[in-house]
């Protein structure tokens, strides 16, 4: 049921909602962002009311220090975009072009298709094959709690357009780097090598990818009609939204965590990434009403992650030379914390000793190997900084990431609250932890 609200009713409401503070629970970011911004892909107009949105929502919040750092970036943007088989079974498929692609004639251009089953197999593919052919690559992706497959599999979206173009193709097709068996198709950034002339490249959803492979294993000339109209729109603006937590002993060091601001056009960025900023500032935000840490916490909403981490390498470059005791980053949806890792100059010390057991209280058990960090915060953790992963659970991660599913209804309130838990009490810990998180070797050829 509806009420139509008087003119008075509302300016009352709308004035109650801006004086009260926000709930602090991370759900509340995921559902403003999505609904009061939605897509917010990198350098456009979108993103920059995204930056608006943040500072509005982190000064309601009371973080300290709330400002943007602006940065200079190339920015994409998406065309119309269709494919039809013209022979032998003529039918529309569906597809989404890949971030950096380059585009056909308005009219589109019409070609044999070449296919291959791995990168490896275009790889090995000579020339003669592939020149002025529409290539299609496919693989058999499956989904894994800990995400490993887009390890395995990612390369098909971020290489095979370089190598295609090298060979002369004259377009690339690829299978969706996802999971899911809907008619949806996954974007994501692709990146040309040098001296790789940028050609049209798109994303084929799961199905009509599979109907592709039948159709070329029946074993007749299959052609192609394909229209992608993306351009570059030169350079512009995009920046990093930062917020603070100040700490009582600034020579500890500082904690930095975040997640991404941007996010691509076709859903509303809710798994990738506003629940990582939900996360992340929910977490801080627990640290804010609490009592004064010793480490100031940083909360970066780093802009321009996903055409390849502009806002991480901006970052680095501002705020390299300060004293930084550890870093973490949410980026991979929101769903439960199951396991973490942690890169400290010391392989064994009490503070890792400390997180496994809080951890091990909401059920989050240590993994031996190496931390990472991620896309944003990757930089910091190349030139030293300790770094903690809290492993989200990605088994259906990959389902709906960088697609138009990628909405407000995936998240379950549930899970993101374990994370937020999970988070809150790794950065209780590291906050206030006697230990001095000394910084590690610089690391080399890490992303
Ligand atoms: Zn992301």
């Amino acid at each position: 049921m509806h009420k139509i609200l008087t003119p008075i009713a509302a300016i009352l409401l709308s004035s109650t909602a801006l004086a009260a503070p926000p709930s602090p629970t991370g759900y509340d970011i995921v559902e403003g962002l999505t609904t009061e911004v939605g897509q917010r892909l990198a350098g456009t107009e979108a993103e920059a009311h995204a930056r608006d949105w943040a500072v509005m929502r982190l000064k309601a919040l009371g973080f300290a220090n709330v400002h943007i750092e602006p940065f200079d970036m190339p920015v994409w943007v998406r065309g119309t975009e269709s494919a039809e088989i013209l022979a032998p079974y003529p039918q529309k498929l569906v597809l989404a072009a890949l971030g950096n692609s380059g585009a056909t004639p308005e009219r589109g251009i019409s070609a044999e298709i070449v296919g291959f089953p791995s990168l490896e197999a275009l790889s090995a593919a000579p020339e003669a094959a592939v020149k002025g052919k529409i290539v299609f690559v496919w693989h058999r992706m499956t989904a894994t709690q800990d995400g490993s497959s887009y390890g395995t599999y990612g390369p098909i979206r971020f290489a095979a357009p370089t190598i295609a173009s090298k060979k002369g193709a004259a377009a690339i097709l690829i299978r969706s780097v996802g999971t899911d068996h809907h008619r949806v198709p996954h974007t994501g950034v692709t990146d040309w090598a040098k001296g790789a002339k940028p050609i049209p490249a798109a994303a084929l959803s799961v199905p009509d990818a599979e109907q592709l492979e039948r159709i070329l294993a029946r074993g007749k000339p299959v052609s192609l009609h394909l229209t992608l109209t993306p351009r570059m729109t030169g350079t512009r603006q995009s920046g990093n939204v930062v917020a603070e937590v100040p700490g009582t002993d600034p020579t500890t060091g500082i904690v930095l965590i975040g997640g991404h601001l941007d996010s691509w056009d076709l859903g509303t960025g809710a798994i990738d990434d506003a629940a990582g900023l939900a996360i992340t500032t929910a977490a801080a935000k627990s640290i804010l009403d609490g009592p004064r840490p010793k480490r100031t916490v940083r909360l970066v909403w780093f802009g321009a992650e996903e055409p390849g981490g502009f806002g991480g390498e901006a970052y680095a470059k501002a705020h390299g030379g300060e004293k930084h005791a550890l870093t973490a980053e949410a980026d991979f949806g929101g769903d439960k914390v199951w396991s973490f890792r942690a890169s400290f100059a010391q392989p064994k010390s009490a503070l890792r000793d400390t997180l496994a057991t809080r951890l091990s209280l909401i059920g989050v058990q240590p993994l031996s190997g190496e931390a990472h960090g991620g896309t944003d915060v990757g930089p910091m953790v190349q030139k030293g900084t300790p770094v903690i992963d809290l492993e989200q659970d990605g088994t259906r991660y990959f389902d709906i990431h960088h697609t138009a599913d990628d909405t407000l209804d995936k998240i379950d309130p549930a899970q993101l609250a374990q994370a937020i838990e999970a988070w809150s009490i790794m950065l209780r810990t590291v906050v206030d932890t006697d230990d001095t998180l000394a910084p590690l070797p610089p690391r080399k050829g890490e992303e």
